[in-house]
């Protein structure tokens, strides 16, 4: 035995001063006893004897390490405001509440009014109804799932139509011809990827068909020499022949944000009014929960209601809740605006944010602030970029320095530029900007 080997203390004694300085408060025995034995196999194995900083430090440090939560709070520091991998829409404080309030008991499904037994669907019908005009509404996990839903609940035997010009895959390798194998209907491909007219549609009609869908590109966006079917003319199309036609606009947009320069994504109301059945995220630029929301005729929302799978894709409770106060909010446009923080963020003042960039600047030593841009993100309005104010913090390796923001808890995700890190104020809240601070004195950067 090496002299170092011999001197390690017991695993015992340790646990012990561990005890006493109170990290049993902050992680439970066998993750204590587990960081003890894992500092000592090092110590063991490197043959170094006591860490810099002393026994109690390096355990502490494995301690806080093994009990971080996996999933937790991020600063968003990117200027993306639908950041799929950051979780997409942050919630509005009310969906925030609703949703913790029916983590305890709640009406999920029952009728107070009566004592029976009620629906998990009748808390958003009506608010879905008043917002979009739809009959009728149906909510589930997500937009892909309610997609695969009425496919196969309305094509499962037969042919769905389908542009070749949105056969497209929407991230996450979602890709509309696989959900439609999976589906079990047949896809029929008609016109060419840039341009597709009436006539390819009212020729590939058959008895077979029992669908035609129309899908928003979303993240893919085509130029030039390009010609596509408006929704209400497929809708025409399809009440002549007896067949429902399905419009997949991806991002939910309620409201026209055209004096933002936010223009090119299909509206909800637009699509309903032209008598289609929508499907659409609740987590884009709805700006709620994570959902897939259906509108359309009656008929068909009873017949995807009643399919098995219908069941098995239900939404729960906290997804509901916060849907539910979301759509309140959604009832006064001015107010969607101002308290949904994705429109928030989205229709932010260009002068607010230079004058808040130049606020977290003067935080941090050595920060310049610089015109820049924005993203939507999310795979909605894929050709803007919002003017914005940056914040930069030189850095001479921004890739180190972008590692070290992410280790400080919360994580701050920022943007790596020449020599430097970019923040955009954007998406960081006020209140967010002591933490950015601290994460940068914690790199050592200012
Ligand atoms: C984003 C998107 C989807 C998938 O939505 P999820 O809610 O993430 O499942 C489907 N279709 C379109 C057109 C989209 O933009």
């Amino acid at each position: 035995m090496s002299d170092t080997r011999r001197h390690l203390p017991a695993v015992n004694t340790l646990l012990t001063q561990a005890e006493q300085a109170g990290l049993l408060e902050s992680a439970p025995r066998k993750v204590l006893v587990d960081s003890i034995r894992a500092v000592l196999d090092r110590a063991r194995s490197e043959g170094s004897g006591e860490p810099d900083g002393g026994w109690l430090a390096a355990i502490e440090q494995r301690v806080v390490a093994g009990t971080r939560p996996s999933l937790q709070r991020v600063i968003n520091a990117t200027g993306v405001v639908l950041h799929t991998n950051l979780g997409r829409a942050p919630l509005p404080d009310a969906a925030l509440r609703a949703a913790a309030e029916a983590y305890r008991y709640s009406t999920l499904e029952f009728d107070v009014t009566n004592g029976e037994r009620g629906s998990r669907q009748d808390h958003h019908r009506s608010l879905l109804r008043e917002i979009t005009g739809a009959e009728n509404a149906l909510v589930v996990n997500n937009a892909a799932c309610a997609l695969f839903l009425l496919l196969n609940t309305l094509a499962r035997d037969g042919d769905t139509i389908v542009s070749r010009g949105e056969l497209v895959e929407i991230g996450g390798s979602f890709r509309i011809p696989d959900i439609l194998a999976r589906s079990g209907s047949a896809l029929i491909e008609v016109g060419t990827t840039n341009r597709t007219r009436l006539r390819d549609y009212l020729s590939a009609v058959s008895p077979r068909t029992r669908l035609i869908l129309k899908v928003h590109p979303s993240n893919f966006r085509m130029t030039g020499f390009t010609e596509e079917v408006e929704i209400g003319q497929l809708v025409d199309l399809g009440r002549d022949r007896g067949i429902p036609v399905v419009h997949d606009v991806g991002s939910g947009l309620l409201l026209d944000l055209a004096n933002w320069d936010l223009t090119g994504e299909p509206r909800v109301q637009d699509s309903v009014a032209a008598g289609a059945t929508v499907v659409f995220s609740g987590d884009k630029m709805l700006g709620g929960p994570q959902a897939g929301i259906i509108v359309g005729p009656e008929a068909i929302i009873q017949r995807a209601s009643s399919s098995p799978l219908a069941r098995a894709l239900r939404p729960d409770k906290f997804t509901l809740a916060a849907l539910e106060a979301t759509l309140a909010i959604h009832r006064d446009p001015a107010a969607a605006r101002a308290e949904i923080p994705v429109l928030a963020m989205l229709t932010a003042d260009r002068s607010a944010l230079a004058s808040r960039a130049e606020q977290l600047a003067q935080q941090l030593a050595g920060a310049t602030v610089e015109p820049g841009h924005s993203a939507v993100g999310g795979g909605a309005f894929p050709g803007v970029s919002l003017p914005t104010t940056l914040v930069r913090l030189p850095a001479d390796s921004p890739d180190t320095a972008l590692a070290k923001l992410r280790r400080h808890t919360p994580p701050v995700i920022a943007r790596a530029a020449d020599n430097a890190v970019l923040f955009d104020v954007r998406t960081i809240r006020d209140e967010e900007f002591a933490v950015i601070v601290s994460a940068v004195r914690g790199a050592a950067m200012a």
